[in-house]
């Protein structure tokens, strides 16, 4: 037989997967299924990215690319970040890869290694712990309270480096609480790195799903200092619609991106050539469908918050990303155990917050119809009126 490598034991399968397994086949034995646990965007990736990938695959766009990815895509990559961040990098800066966790993979695995540990304020999204553990580093979880907005104070911050730390990552909007970081709260954290030498990756995927008129700050931008020490990773799969394209990037110091370069031309050799060029066309096309999309999301994320209130399940105020966070305590179960009942006896799907590092928390996606928010609403309130 064969042995698997002590990395299978360091590995925690993805529940939210299992839990969307489920769902399908309910859906499929034709119930009506009430489905909140998708990460992704329920739109179509605009037409005109679509068009440019198709015309690149007829221009004969099927070769591979440079491991870094399409040239004229990293210095658009770079000029985005320029422009919009206010973060002055270079094409030379840029990675392209196979979606936006595979950027982070690839900066994890070019500066963690064996005793390095890597702060992750919880609730964090799923992959974060995971993507650690395989670059053989620890993460060390620094628990934050829903009173605040889930929230790492540079308080907390400080307290939690010691020689060993490496890395913060911070994730704003936040996948699955919603918090955005202000920029007075970015810059008191930029304070505690660069007084501490720890770096920062900045995962700022959500960073066009914003509500309320708030603003997106990247914490590279607030200074020479944290620039040096931020790894800003990206991608297009929420902004544009296209999870299934696979295409995100990172940027930071040359040093770190060579070696995430070279990391990526030994395992994918880059991300695919012809859908390279549809990402060409997102950055230089126009960007009127994000601003529809987006204020479609602000309506969602209204109805949503505004239900759950109604329904006495607490939440932060989601600023950001496209999901809701409420705690269940109250009811006297954990988050497992409420998403397992609830998609049981009402149909509804959400994923339950242990994997976020929130037990008692579950996550709501909001990226569906209203139509779908207001029964999957009515369907939870029957459920919480038997349990309460
Ligand atoms: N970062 C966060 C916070 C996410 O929620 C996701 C996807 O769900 C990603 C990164 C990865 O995005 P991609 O689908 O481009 O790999």
């Amino acid at each position: 037989m064969i042995q698997l490598a002590d990395r299978a034991a360091m590995i925690s399968p993805s529940t939210t997967l299992a839990i969307a397994a489920r769902a399908k086949a309910l859906a499929a034995s034709g119930v009506e299924v009430y489905d909140f646990s998708v990460g992704e965007p329920d739109f179509d990736t605009p037409a005109h990215i679509r068009e440019a990938a198709k015309r690149a695959l007829d221009e004969g766009k099927t070769r591979y690319a440079p491991a870094a990815g399409v040239p004229h895509l990293r210095e658009l990559v770079a000029e985005k970040l320029r422009r919009e961040n206010n973060l002055p990098y270079s094409a030379d800066q840029v990675i392209i890869s196979t979606g936006g966790k595979q950027a982070i993979l690839n900066v994890m695995l070019a500066v963690l290694g064996p005793g390095d540990e890597v702060l992750i304020p919880a609730p964090y999204w799923v992959s974060y712990p995971e993507i650690a553990k395989l670059a053989r580093a620890k993460p060390v979880i620094l628990p934050t309270d829903a009173a605040n907005g889930y929230k790492v104070t540079p308080e907390q911050l400080r307290a939690a480096i010691t020689p060993r730390t490496k890395l913060l990552i911070l994730n704003s909007p936040s996948n699955p609480t919603g918090t955005v970081y202000t920029r007075a709260e970015l810059e008191a954290l930029a304070a505690v790195l660069v007084e501490a030498q720890v770096a920062v990756l900045a995962d700022e995927m959500y960073e066009k799903l914003i509500y309320d008129g708030m603003e997106h700050v990247s914490i590279g931008s607030l200074g020479p200092d944290i620039f040096e020490l931020t790894l800003t990773c990206n991608g297009f799969s929420k902004a544009y619609a296209a999870t299934g394209w696979r295409l995100g990037y990172a940027a930071g110091p040359r040093h770190v991106i060579k070696t995430a370069v070279d990391i990526q031309s030994h395992t994918t050799s880059g991300a695919t050539t012809f859908a390279q060029y549809g990402a060409i066309a997102a950055l230089e096309g126009p960007q009127d469908a994000l601003e529809a999309m987006r204020q479609e999301f602000e309506a969602r994320r209204n109805l949503m918050y505004q239900g759950l209130r109604e329904l006495g399940l607490p939440c932060p105020y989601p600023q950001g990303a496209f999901y809701a966070f409420p705690s269940v305590a109250h009811t006297g179960m954990d988050g497992a155990t409420f998403c397992a009942r609830v998609l049981e006896e009402e149909h509804v799907v959400c994923v339950p917050g242990d994997a976020f590092g929130a037990p008692e928390c579950i996550r709501f996606s909001y990226a569906t119809s209203r139509a779908l928010i207001e029964k999957g609403l009515s369907a939870l309130a029957r459920f919480l009126q038997r349990v309460a």
